[in-house]
């Protein structure tokens, strides 16, 4: 939420990994990037109070997030729904390392924490079993137990299959 009220920027669900989608909720495009995410109604509802509203799918809020933090030195404020933060844990369980191959392993050189709104997952440094997705991103499993995604430039493969 922006201190003036003409613009609340809302995280959404993306379309197409949300599996618990809240009812009512209407199909629209992120403002940054344009893939087709979730509105929930208790999101249309801040339309009551500010003049736009601008919905970001997690990745762009993040991004927005990181960049304001840079320029401006101040943390963004998002509106993030309980259903958004929901439909994320829901994602996040049905989607559990077995669902990804096991590649081989990697070493982490320093601390890695996921992307907001996941900072609280982090992975010391050390060697861990590499996970690849279909889509060939590499995660590994955080302290906590739930997968953490890592980013080119934040580990090297040390054996893989
Ligand atoms: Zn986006």
């Amino acid at each position: 939420m922006e201190e003036n009220k003409d613009e609340a920027i809302v995280l959404c669900g993306s379309v197409i990994t949300s599996t618990a989608i809240v009812p009512g909720s209407i199909k629209v495009e992120c403002t940054d990037c344009g893939i087709s995410v979730w509105l929930s109604p208790a999101s249309s509802q801040l339309a009551k109070q500010f003049k736009k509203i601008t919905p970001l799918c997690l990745s762009c809020g993040s991004k927005r997030m990181t960049a304001a933090k840079t320029t401006t030195g101040k943390i963004l404020d998002m509106h993030i729904t309980k259903a958004t933060m929901d439909e994320v844990n829901t994602y996040i369980k049905q989607n559990p390392p077995g669902m990804d191959e096991k590649k081989g392993s990697v070493i982490l050189l320093r601390t890695i924490r996921g992307d907001f709104p996941f900072q609280a997952v982090k992975a010391p440094p050390g060697v861990y079993e590499a996970y690849v997705n279909p889509h060939g991103a590499v995660s590994v499993i955080a302290e906590n137990g739930e997968m953490l995604g890592l980013k080119p430039g934040e580990f090297e493969w040390l054996t893989k299959e």
